[in-house]
């Protein structure tokens, strides 16, 4: 067996013998295939392993891969995670299954405008900023009211739209190599997550955890870890 394919074995494994840990055992833990700067070889052993989600940080690599592998595996899903600019939007729509990383009603509209009406609603996730980084996307997360009420506002405008069905949240901490300060860093995230999932239809998405925090992730309530170097080794 390969790499690629021993890995997926194992982390596959990992997050089975993780989640049966945690409280809310019911709810299910999806493992998408961080690929970004991986070559469609690399992806291929993923495929043969079974996988068939993939996440990818740069829209234009991502979709020469969409489109190599559109004709040949019918049943794959791609997740866009990178950080989406308003000049993208169309080529985003028209060849990603989900997106992880809205910030902003501007680009929510663009995406849903731009969809194509033959295919599925593009499936969306609200980024939040848990760890107040200027740097990094996503909705900066303070503890307050006002902070939820402008996260819901948006997550309202969102289930507006025909094109795009929200399905949850997604964030990602600054590197923490402790296990309870993982712990700590996705807990804003849960709290929001609880808040809110009553008022939407399809709200059962938490996108969190990374290779180096993925236990700490899933033992918070993780429903989809996005592992990359953990499956495809070091990125240079
Ligand atoms: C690269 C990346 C990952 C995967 O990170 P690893 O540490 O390689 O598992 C997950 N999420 C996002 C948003 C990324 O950019």
């Amino acid at each position: 067996m390969s790499n690629i394919k021993q890995n997926i074995q194992q982390i596959t494994d990992e997050i089975e013998e993780i989640r049966k840990k945690r409280l809310n055992i019911t709810t299910k833990v999806q493992l998408l295939a961080v690929s970004k700067t991986k070559p469609i070889s690399a992806i291929s052993e993923a495929i043969e392993a079974g996988q068939k989600i993939f996440g990818e940080n740069y829209v234009q690599e991502a979709v020469e891969k969409i489109q190599y592998f559109s004709s040949r595996n019918k049943d794959l899903q791609w997740h866009l995670i990178g950080s989406i600019q308003s000049n993208k939007t169309r080529v985003v729509a028209e060849n990603f299954d989900w997106v992880h990383t809205i910030d902003r009603l501007k680009i929510a509209q663009r995406l849903s405008a731009q969809r194509p009406i033959e295919k599925l609603p593009l499936q969306v996730l609200i980024q939040v900023n848990t760890s107040q980084e200027l740097t990094k996307s996503g909705i900066i997360y303070h503890d307050s009211e006002e902070c939820f009420l402008e996260i819901k506002k948006l997550a309202d405008e969102i289930t507006q739209l025909p094109q795009l069905k929200l399905r949850g949240l997604m964030c990602i901490p600054s590197y923490e190599n402790n296990y309870q300060n993982q712990l700590a860093a996705f807990s804003p995230l849960i709290s929001l997550f609880n808040r809110l999932k009553n008022n939407y239809e399809h709200f059962d998405t938490l996108s969190m955890g990374m290779s180096d925090d993925m236990e700490a992730a899933i033992m918070s309530g993780s429903t989809m870890v996005r592992i990359g170097s953990a499956i495809f080794g070091h990125r240079i």
